[in-house]
């Protein structure tokens, strides 16, 4: 049976060692129940086995290492990587929580860029790698989670290319501006790292969409609706947020454990109305903030005092980091000044518990409480906000929610407000204690229908499956590349062949692109295939290429072979000369070429190719992103501009052209082979102008076309250096 193995920085349980016996600890949370509910499932269906794969908490020592690991795999279906106290402190407190946590929250005046800490993280994603390699075996599934983990998925792309790997990012991905503070040999790294995964998830839209657009300012892949195109592969990231388990927290409300807390909960609270909150401590949790907030109602709203108080749950976390040490110092403080200030005899505004909290009395907290004041300044998700609203059997309560928090975007019906914005929370307080009971009922019904649809086993399975759709496609896409057998095969017939046409587009399929097209000069290497192409006399070579005719001609005009310029303006046939495809008028270029010439202003680095039937404007130097926005705006304004002209506005790659309609590519070959009648075409090329070619030639021609994209070419290469090495070969097949 194959299996999923599951990668998270911690194992869902702690070991801790004493006299070489182990204890463990189970933990949970909405990852461990969502993965549990889906692999039981599947176990249950013989069609699946789990490993998870983590850290176990604490440093184990090394003649134990073989103990433990058959224990947690007998006991507890995992497999702990052994990490040295030493190689936590500066991969998981270092790098992780001082680096990229603050950074990824908006937080970037507490990040510390630390050359060492970064090494760190690389040796201890090693070692994640190294442990995942023990237990990996053809046919399994790798799912990697979260932020420790960032450049794990590109490993072990490395060492077992055929593996199918997730990866799923529980916090936020920042928008670019954030992310390029970090250095960029490590930005462009962990990007490349995260690439290693088939299917990349997120919780919300925004986080993809900000993933996708570091991507392409990074790296420069493009993407169509999350699909990034890799060379020779495509990766999809997707948004997928994390459910709860739901019903566990639903019918919980009734577990005796949970009424017994209940009861002694009620008993403390005299009556008074209930506000309260839980996070760890964490500076993005906005407890300062929440607690300002606090103290302005109560100052607003004195007829409150007395008989409102606000519960609020700090779980202790990462105090070893300072911030977090400083954090506890302040709150600790103003919850003080408040308490001081507004408090009496029988009455403390502010119940402060620093402390983590068994589940039946969290549950209770979530059945009993009136408010729920969940105000993070920034949070990937937060689940405490959806397990309130679970578990509210009977459907009442109100949520305020900061729309920092993930969870905003699936719990709009909530209160939502600003956590910076202290009145605006205090408001909010004030229309949570006092809206009707039918009204928090239907606003809290639709939620918790989508809370219970979304649970976290629906996110385990929507992942899965997607990544099986993602897996899916891949292979579609495999199955076009032009493989050893296809090649084998395509050298057959070429050898076989008495009459031959290829088809060669230049700029990106014969050599690679430049800044500036005069740039792109055809090598020695090159041209000596070429010459021996021509040599055989069963051949007919045509260079197919959107540049002047001069430009051909100056190239390889001493070479004989047949030219085709100006996307299929200009023919010159094998050893003759030029001619027009077909009369054509240029009475459109005046009128064209002002607009054109206006968005080379507009877009720095871009600039106008005249030619003698068409003008080319090309954006290949500019900055990435501007300029697919101006190349979106200057089709718009051709095309508005051109219903009534004899021409054509085209797309290539980093250019826009407009020439005269009813000739290109296609028409030139087609006229081509028309005349030659060959018994073998080959025709590669490598954008949307070749598409042309591709569409009109007969089936039974080879074509090709460079990159992973959909075509309507039989096959894909990934790049012009395969093409190369292919007409080397056909060049060579002759002698
Ligand atoms: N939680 C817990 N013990 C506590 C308080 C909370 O295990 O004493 C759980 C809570 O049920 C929730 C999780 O901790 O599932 C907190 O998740 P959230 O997304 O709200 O915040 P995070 O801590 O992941 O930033």
């Amino acid at each position: 049976m194959s299996k999923l193995i599951v990668v998270s920085n911690r194992l869902p349980f702690t070991v801790s060692e004493s006299e070489e016996e182990f204890s463990f600890t189970q933990s949970s949370g909405g990852l461990v129940s969502g993965l549990n509910g889906y692999v039981k499932e599947r176990r249950e269906r013989s069609e699946l086995d789990c490993v998870w794969v983590g850290w176990p908490g604490s440093e184990v020592s090394a003649h134990l290492h073989g103990q433990l690991k058959s224990t947690a795999l007998k006991l507890h279906s995992a497999h702990p990587v052994m990490l040295t106290a030493a190689q936590v402190e500066p991969y998981y407190h270092g790098f992780s929580n001082k680096t990229i946590w603050p950074l990824f929250h908006y937080l970037p005046s507490y990040a510390v860029y630390d050359e060492s800490h970064w090494e760190a993280y690389q040796k201890a994603n090693a070692v994640f790698r190294d442990s995942i390699l023990e237990i990996l075996a053809p046919g399994d599934t790798v799912w990697i989670h979260d932020y420790q983990l960032l450049l794990l998925p590109k490993m072990i792309r490395d060492a077992a290319p055929e593996t199918s790997i997730g990866f799923f990012l529980h916090i936020p991905f920042p928008s670019f501006e954030i992310f390029r503070l970090l250095p960029s040999s490590w930005r462009k790294e962990i990007l490349e790292g995260m690439l290693g995964a088939d299917l990349i998830g997120f919780h919300t839209h925004d986080y993809t969409h900000y993933f996708l657009r570091s991507v392409y300012r990074t790296l420069g892949f493009e993407h169509n609706l999350g699909n990034i195109s890799m060379g020779d592969k495509i990766v999809r990231a997707d948004t997928l947020p994390l459910g709860i388990d739901f019903k566990s927290f639903h019918d919980g409300s009734t577990d005796p454990e949970v009424l017994k807390e209940k009861a002694a909960i009620s008993e403390n609270l005299n009556g008074l109305r209930l506000i309260f909150s839980v996070d760890r401590l964490d500076y993005t949790k906005g407890i300062l903030q929440r607690l300002y907030a606090f103290e302005l109602f109560l100052q607003s709203n004195p007829e409150w005092r007395g008989k409102v108080v606000f519960n609020m749950v700090v779980v202790p976390s990462r105090e070893e980091v300072d911030q977090y040490h400083r954090m506890k110092k302040d709150i600790d403080e103003l919850v003080g000044r408040i308490n001081g200030a507004y408090g009496r005899m029988h009455w403390t505004p502010i119940l402060y518990e620093y402390r983590s909290l068994s589940h039946a009395h969290l549950v209770a907290l979530y059945g009993l409480s009136d408010v729920a004041l969940i105000t993070p300044l920034r949070d990937g998700m937060n689940l405490v906000a959806k397990e309130f609203l679970a578990s509210r059997a009977d459907g009442t309560g109100v949520l305020i929610l900061s729309e920092m928090a993930g969870a905003a975007r699936e719990l709009g019906e909530a209160l939502i407000v600003n956590p910076n914005h202290t009145s605006e929370v205090s408001q909010a307080i004030l229309i949570a204690l006092q809206m009707p009971r039918e009204e928090q009922i239907r606003r809290n019904l639709p939620m918790q229908v989508r809370l219970r649809n979304q649970d976290a086993f629906r996110w385990a399975t929507n992942f899965q499956n997607t990544l099986s759709e993602v897996l899916g496609s891949q292979k579609k896409m495999s199955a076009k590349h032009l493989a050893p057998e296809a090649k084998a095969e395509l050298m057959s017939r070429y050898g076989k062949a008495g009459k031959r046409a290829l088809f060669l587009d230049y700029d990106g399929t014969l050599i690679p692109f430049a800044s500036h097209p005069q740039l792109a000069q055809p090598d020695d290497d090159l041209m000596e295939t070429l010459k021996r192409l021509k040599a055989d006399p069963a051949n007919h070579v045509y260079v197919i290429s959107g540049r002047k005719k001069e430009t051909l001609q100056a190239w390889f005009g001493d070479l004989g072979i047949g030219l085709i310029g100006e996307h299929g303006v200009w023919i010159r046939d094998p050893d003759s000369e030029w001619r027009l495809t077909k009369p054509l008028s240029v009475e459109w270029k005046p009128n064209l070429m002002p607009i054109m010439s206006s968005y080379v202003e507009r877009l720095p680095g871009s600039f106008i190719e005249e030619k003698e039937y068409s003008i080319a404007w090309h954006y290949r130097n500019s900055e990435q992103e501007l300029g697919s926005q101006r190349a979106k705006e200057l089709m718009d304004h051709l095309l508005q501009f051109t219903v009534n002209l004899d021409v054509q506005v085209m797309e290539g790659k980093k250019v826009i052209e407009v020439r005269v309609s009813g000739v290109n590519k296609g028409n030139a070959a087609e006229l081509c082979r028309l005349a030659l009648n060959p018994d073998f075409i080959f025709a590669v090329g490598d954008d949307l102008t070749d598409e042309d070619m591709f569409k009109v030639l007969p089936v039974s021609a080879y074509t090709v076309r460079i990159g992973m994209k959909p075509t309507f070419a039989a096959y894909n290469v990934s790049d012009y250096q395969e093409v190369r090495s292919l007409l080397r070969g056909m060049a060579m097949s002759r002698t």
